[in-house]
């Protein structure tokens, strides 16, 4: 009985100590998870991305530190403005490093050139991954975003002004003025991702289901026939 005893509080004493164990193991897994909320932490000076490497990784594999000089930290991809003869009569030029500026490998930040035509739209969209902070060059926009409690946050800037979209809040642009507006975006992450939420409910690949998105809005399921086909659903 005795022995049963101590093999029981043996027992006891290895359950507590994996017990120990596992609630260190969440509490390290919970720390790693608020670390990666934003981009990792680079651990050398840079690493421009290889944009050619076939290997794949959470980031871009760095070319040789050796074949790098000051030229390859200049990007020149803003010096023209983009095509914004479209039907939202905006454009959007990136600055990415896993597209055309692999100096920000690493870095945690992605760039963008925006052009809007008079009454040119950047439409709602969030950034899962990102906050983003616009500088308005030149023109006039409505800029705006709403919280996760509906409230909507509009602004009017105008040449020179700033505005920042919190991280994953749905977001747009407007040009309201008469003469075309430009804006250049720095985003807080080298990948921070975009999802327009028009195209994401009503062109989605295959099609949502008409009831689930007529229910959702409010509206007929021949409304939401029109409004896909606006999407090439
Ligand atoms: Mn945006």
């Amino acid at each position: 009985m005795a022995k049963y005893h101590q093999l029981n509080s043996l027992a006891f004493v290895a359950a507590a100590a994996v017990a120990a164990v596992g609630m260190l193991l969440l509490l390290a897994s919970t720390t790693v998870t608020v670390v990666m909320a934003a981009d990792a932490d680079p651990i050398d000076d840079f690493c421009v991305a290889d944009l050619t490497s076939p290997i794949i990784l959470n980031g871009l594999v760095c070319v040789n530190p050796a074949t790098v000089n000051g030229s390859t930290f200049a990007f020149t991809g803003f010096e023209n403005a983009g095509n914004t003869n479209n039907g939202l009569g905006s454009a959007v030029t990136p600055g990415f490093a896993g597209v055309n500026y692999p100096a920000l490998n690493t870095q945690g930040l992605a760039l963008a050139r925006l052009d809007y035509a008079p009454g040119g739209l950047v439409p709602p969209h969030t950034h899962p991954r990102a906050t983003e902070v616009l500088y308005l060059v030149k023109g006039q926009l409505l800029v705006g975003f709403v919280d996760t409690s509906d409230k909507f946050y509009p602004a009017y800037l105008k040449t020179g002004d700033v505005y920042v979209f919190p991280r994953g809040l749905v977001h747009f642009q407007f040009n309201f003025g008469k003469t075309p507006a430009f804006a250049i975006a720095v985003l807080n992450s080298q990948n921070p991702g975009v999802q327009l939420i028009a195209p994401a409910l009503f062109g989605a690949t295959p099609p949502i289901e008409d009831a689930v998105l007529a229910k959702a809005f409010g509206i007929p399921a021949s409304e939401v026939e029109i409004i896909k086909k606006g999407f090439g659903a």
